[in-house]
């Protein structure tokens, strides 16, 4: 049987799915949380001896190389895997392919060494990765791993999109544009909308809303990414979970005179970790929050609320400005997928447009489409999937590669 992990690693977590191919059946799925504190959390959803099991443990992992290992203790301890040579490919979530991975490839060390050295562009994700990626390498030397970057679905943005209006020099010299990420998660919803629309994918505009603790909006023409929110780095764009999203740079310097910051990045961690949902309510970064705060008449959490649903209606709207026009809007990630209510937000706002929802289509949590029959413009709910599409990356770069470190 051909299975195929996909692996998603941030700072002090490891997140997996192990898939059987080609029919992409979930065999397991679990994550590592909390990994270099103490009381770390292990837990695995499986299916073994025909029946659907849960393992959960608590014990200190110092680093992501001993969770790897435990991860694969466990993975025999507990059946999942008899030997590691049913592992045919492993797929790894990379937060930045910068100019260097337009697309997907198969990992060699040089490919690793450079996911290092593109730290410069997500200081939290990348080096993290690259160190990741050497632990699987260690526990199986001889099995295919692919890396599958955040930023190669808006490889294809045009220059006048993706340079900012600032010397050209700085784009030659120093690489700033814009990179765009949440690729995976834009690239999977759109391909799925055009397939629940029944129409092919090149004839469509679409306009897909990844709206999670980080959010971002891209303007997808044709199957490709042509404009995205997020920027150089994830702080650009919507109002976020604790990110600022866009905001006017000379706040900086004037901010940091106010508060006596010597480092400006002690301002971008503000903007990074204290601003956004978080910032404004003063309660909670998460929306399940914001709504019950704004329910219950909080002030400013009806104010996070309302400023978190207009970004998302420019961004909509400038993106059909682009493309001069839409046939679908895409929702996806945690609160896309499963607030009815912001959707009815944002979608009430973009009436002139063409846009309806119908309530009852839209009371879901599920892939559907949640517009008015006849509307102008579809509007979607399709829950992303990024390991699956982490997964037939593995496939389909897999077929006839010989792996030789
Ligand atoms: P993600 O980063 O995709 O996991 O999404 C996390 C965000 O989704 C958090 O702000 C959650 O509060 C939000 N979320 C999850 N479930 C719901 C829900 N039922 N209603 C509103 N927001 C939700």
């Amino acid at each position: 049987m051909k299975k195929i992990l996909s692996v998603n690693a941030g700072s002090s977590s490891l997140k997996f799915q192990l898939f059987k191919m080609p029919n992409e059946k979930v065999i397991a799925k679990g994550l590592i949380e909390r990994i270099g504190l103490s009381h770390s959390i292990i837990s695995i959803a499986y299916h073994a001896d025909g029946e659907e099991k849960n393992f959960k443990q608590t014990k200190d992992i110092a680093n992501h190389e001993e969770a790897v290992d435990l991860l694969f203790k466990l993975f025999y301890i507990l059946s999942i895997v008899n030997d590691s040579s049913e592992i045919k490919g492993v797929g790894h979530r990379v937060a930045s392919g910068g100019e260097l991975f337009p697309d997907s490839v198969v990992i060699t060390e040089d490919v690793i060494d450079q996911i290092d050295s593109l730290g410069y562009l997500a200081p939290l994700h990348n080096p993290a990765q690259a160190k990741v990626i050497r632990s699987f390498k260690d526990v199986l030397p001889a099995t295919l791993m692919v890396a599958v970057f955040d930023t190669s679905f808006h490889a294809t943005l045009p220059s006048e999109n993706y340079l900012y209006s600032i010397p050209y020099e700085y784009y030659e010299k120093y690489g700033v544009r814009k990179y765009g990420f949440h690729g995976t998660s834009h690239s999977y919803v759109a391909k799925r909308a055009a397939e629940l629309l029944n129409r092919p994918i090149e004839d469509l505009k679409i306009v897909t809303c990844h709206l999670g603790n980080g959010a971002s909006v891209a303007a997808v023409e044709g199957g490709r990414s042509v404009d995205t929110s997020m920027g150089f780095t994830p702080l650009a764009g919507l109002t976020m979970g604790t990110r600022s999203g866009d905001v006017d740079p000379s706040i900086l310097p004037f901010l940091m005179e106010k508060l006596g910051l010597d480092e400006v990045d002690d301002m971008i961690a503000i903007l990074n970790n204290k601003s956004g949902l978080l910032g404004l309510s003063g309660i909670s970064s998460d929306m399940r929050d914001i709504e019950t705060a704004a329910v219950s008449g909080n002030v400013r959490a009806k104010l996070a609320l309302e400023i978190f649903v207009n970004r998302v209606q420019k961004y909509i709207g400038s993106y059909m400005a682009e493309m001069n026009g839409a046939d679908a809007v895409v929702f996806t990630a945690g609160i896309g997928e499963n607030s009815s209510s912001i959707r009815q937000a944002i979608v009430s706002g973009l009436s002139w447009f063409g846009m309806e929802i119908d309530e009852q289509r839209n009371d879901t949590r599920k892939e559907a489409i949640i517009s008015k029959k006849g509307a102008k413009v579809a509007v979607l709910n399709v829950p992303t999937n990024e390991e699956i599409e982490i997964a037939r990356q593995v496939e389909r770069l897999g077929e006839g590669v010989k792996i030789s470190n």
